[in-house]
């Protein structure tokens, strides 16, 4: 069977209104493209990738790099340190206006351009000196899984005209939001915006971020969880400069654009997606681009206020089994336990109690443990134990590698089925 995602994919390009908007023109080099290039990539947090349109011609990053280099920031620098140069407030304000904290001109964020400078010119103060935007070249290419260059006719370009942000450089400067010279800061940034793409390797670098921050094709852990989390939420309320709010309601998906024509949008734990048109609305942003994404976020149901009931889903089939003192009652679990999922749980055994003298609670079906659905579940059992119950845990996946509970008490931990004891007659037939 030929699968129907890229004919539906290729459909929506097709469907879209010829292009209006205008071509980046205060950067020589971006007016001079094709503007009628058009391409749609989705990445699957798993890794499968969908492409269509003119997704092999590779154009420079511009802001798109921003968010990557702001988890940079975060995972060289830490939290603390870089909350300290540089906000997460929406500014309601164009990419390169001067949003700027009153007293201590800190950056309201680091998807405009005021924020993007601090934060490039702190991941290039760390050390070894002088290597930041190779270190910023060397984390975008293991995001896209393939070896990146840097387009220095566009960076040259930009910075023969980069008057704007050579202004914003040398305000943050004059505020100590950091130190050293203002126009290495906007040459670094200049090349950091100028590194190549093509819209299969932005898709990918999206869904590394919907993959909680495992590059999908290659398994390397590139952010931590916590940093995508930071990274993700800042996209949501600044990455679309003043159409934020209206992005974020009607669309619903964090999201990052470009000047050159890009926009990268990511579900968290689904996908990732990336469009490419490069004439750009009063925004700065692609006009194409958000037709597309408007489209995609209504067809898959994408925004993120749509979410799923996961609440009943985890709980898969409860059956008890054997009479008297070997009865047992079986609890088989899957996907993700969560706090408010391991409630229902709570919730069922309050409403219907176990009746038999020992619980197994299966959880080879489960996906990932949550600390919270973890605390509640090892505290139901600890209960459990109180009410005179032995309590199995089948657990392959170790989620629960020591289950201390409490009070001494440590659950039996079994790899299958087929460990359980003899005694429990029940057990004949199963699958082992
Ligand atoms: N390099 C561009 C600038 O600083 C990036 C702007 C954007 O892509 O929104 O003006």
């Amino acid at each position: 069977m030929r699968s129907p995602i890229p004919d539906y994919l290729t459909q929506v390009l097709d469907t879209c209104a010829p292009d209006s908007g205008e071509l980046a023109e205060y950067i020589p080099e971006l007016a001079a493209v094709d503007p009628d290039r058009f391409a749609l990539s989705l990445v699957t947090a798993e890794g499968d990738a969908y492409s269509v349109g003119d997704h092999q011609d590779a154009f420079t990053i511009q802001s798109i790099s921003k968010p990557f280099v702001y988890g940079l920031a975060l995972e060289t620098l830490g939290f603390e340190a870089v909350l300290d140069h540089v906000g997460v407030e929406p500014s309601g304000e164009a990419f390169s206006e001067i949003s700027l904290e009153r007293n201590t001109g800190r950056p309201l964020n680091p998807m405009i351009n005021a924020g993007a400078l601090a934060t490039h010119a702190l991941v290039a103060s760390t050390p070894p000196a002088d290597s930041g935007v190779e270190r910023i070249l060397k984390l975008l290419s293991s995001l896209a899984g393939r070896e990146l260059d840097i387009d220095e006719k566009v960076a040259r370009s930009e910075l023969d005209n980069g008057y704007r942000n050579l202004a914003l450089a040398n305000l943050l400067r004059s505020y100590d939001v950091f130190t050293g010279d203002p126009r290495a800061v906007v040459e670094g940034y200049v090349r950091q915006c100028a590194v190549r793409v093509t819209t299969a390797d932005l898709g990918m670098m999206a869904a590394t971020l919907a993959s909680g921050g495992v590059q999908p094709h290659t398994g390397e852990q590139i952010f931590s969880r916590p940093v995508v989390r930071q990274v993700l939420s800042v996209m949501a309320t600044c990455g679309m400069y003043d159409a934020a709010g209206d992005w974020l309601t009607t669309i619903g998906i964090p999201a990052k654009s470009g000047v050159s024509g890009g926009i990268i949008g990511i579900l968290p734990g689904q996908l990732g997606i990336a469009v490419f048109s490069p004439r750009l609305d009063p925004h700065g942003t692609s006009a194409r681009g958000v037709e597309v994404c408007e489209r995609l976020s209504r067809d898959m149901n994408l925004h993120l206020m749509d979410a799923p009931m996961v609440a009943h889903s985890v709980l898969r089939r409860r059956r008890e089994f054997g009479d008297g003192d070997t009865a047992v009652t079986l609890l088989v679990l899957q996907g993700d336990l969560q706090f408010t999922n391991v409630e229902t749980i709570v919730r069922d055994l309050i409403d219907e109690p176990i009746v038999t003298p020992r619980l197994v609670l299966d959880l080879a079906l489960v996906r990932s443990v949550f600390p919270a659905g973890s605390r509640v579940l090892l505290e139901m059992v600890r209960r459990l134990h109180l009410d005179g119950i032995e309590v199995m845990f089948i657990d392959p996946e170790e989620h629960f590698p020591d289950p201390e509970v409490g009070g001494g008490y440590r659950p039996v931990v079994l790899e299958s089925i087929g460990e359980l004891p003899m005694d429990l007659q029940w057990r004949r037939g199963l699958p082992g």
